[in-house]
């Protein structure tokens, strides 16, 4: 194989991606990575609101396979991961331990994915607007116009997304693929975040797992470990979001803090809300990813794939990563 059919355009740097990277890069691949955002992790997300730390992402995660368990082994040892607890309080605010552990960012989640980026060529503020191909290889442009070649080409942003992508030149998507990609979807959440003044009354370790409506998940920050000011992250639940996605940001906040009120414990100082019109996969694929042409290969990969959550995301970035190394 050429140096450029050994290369490859990852388009996203959640953890799918840069694990996709990580594995091309080991063996000898030249791997660029686009992130439209200014930070790489995706929904691994933390932000810092009024001198506190949040997670307004995802807010922890389990390992079931051993690839997975190796990993998170690896961020321990690297001290970018550490448990958070085994269980969470339920909305009546009773602790119910179950033995499994929650593991979370040393210092939010986005330390995994930052920790993960560190030796790969990815480029932040970069929105891929286009994908084509050319002269046998993928060219992808961005909305300022610059231009990346590249002999394979991963997509792992939410699919809707990705998929708009393949209709943005002359390129044309296999129509078994398109209709297998159009089935998956994705429930939105509305997440807000609150700097409080003092601390909440969110029972230790921190987290109020409701998985309910209209809230979904409460948590403290600072009892999670991540924050040295007071803070809590309020997700609604899924029907929730969807009902009220456009409504102004005032509206929401508003209502996300009397829903939450009893939990609060302490006056609000600021606010920040996240609107992930993506969060979790409502109808995912069965396999850990899609490949959807060969020459030059095209392959669909992230949490829509075989498993969702962090761990069938970081599954199916490396599935991708080794369907191309098969045929290389
Ligand atoms: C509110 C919320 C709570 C969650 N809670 C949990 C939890 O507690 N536990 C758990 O395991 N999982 C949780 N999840 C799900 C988990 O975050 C995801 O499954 C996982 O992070 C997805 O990783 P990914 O790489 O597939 O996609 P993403 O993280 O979405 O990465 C895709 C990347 O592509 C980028 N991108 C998109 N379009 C373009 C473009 N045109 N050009 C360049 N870049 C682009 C995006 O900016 C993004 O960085 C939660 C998610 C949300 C939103």
């Amino acid at each position: 194989m050429s140096e450029l059919e050994r290369s490859c355009i990852v388009v996203g740097a959640g953890i799918s991606g840069l694990l996709a990277c990580r594995e091309l890069k080991a063996s000898g691949w030249r791997v660029t990575a686009l992130e439209k955002k200014a930070s790489v992790g995706g929904r691994m997300a933390t932000r810092s609101v009024s001198g506190g730390n949040f997670d307004h992402g995802a807010q922890f995660f389990t390992v079931r396979g051993e690839r997975f368990a190796a990993l998170v082994e690896e961020w321990i040892q690297a001290g970018i991961a550490e448990e958070w607890s085994r269980g969470f309080a339920g909305p009546d605010g009773k602790f119910n331990p179950d033995g499994y552990p929650r593991y979370r960012g040393s210092e939010g989640m986005t330390s995994i994915p930052g920790y993960l980026a560190r030796d790969l060529d990815v480029r932040t503020s970069v929105r891929v607007t286009e994908i084509d191909i050319r002269e046998g290889f993928w060219e992808v442009r961005t909305e300022t116009g610059t231009r990346f070649s590249g002999g394979a080409l991963i997509l792992t942003a939410p699919v809707p997304q990705s998929l708009a992508l393949t209709g943005s030149g002359s390129f044309e998507m296999p129509a078994n693929s398109r209709r297998q990609l159009e089935k998956i979807s994705y429930d939105p959440c509305l997440a807000l975040m609150a700097r409080l003044d003092g601390p909440s009354n969110i029972p230790e370790p921190g987290g109020i797992q409701i998985k309910g409506e209209p809230l979904d998940w409460i948590s403290d920050n600072f009892q999670k470990g991540i924050s040295e000011a007071p803070g809590v992250t309020i997700h609604a639940g899924p029907r929730w979001s969807r009902e009220h996605f456009e409504d102004d940001e005032d509206r929401i906040t508003r209502s996300l803090l009397e829903l939450a009120d009893g939990w609060l414990g302490s006056p609000v100082i600021e606010t920040s809300l996240t609107r992930w019109r993506y969060s979790w996969v409502a109808i995912s694929h069965p396999q850990p990813c899609l490949q959807a042409t060969t020459s030059p290969p095209l392959i669909f990969c992230g949490d829509a794939f075989g498993n969702a959550k962090i761990e069938g995301a970081a599954l199916s970035g490396l599935a991708a990563a080794d369907r191309l190394l098969e045929q290389a």
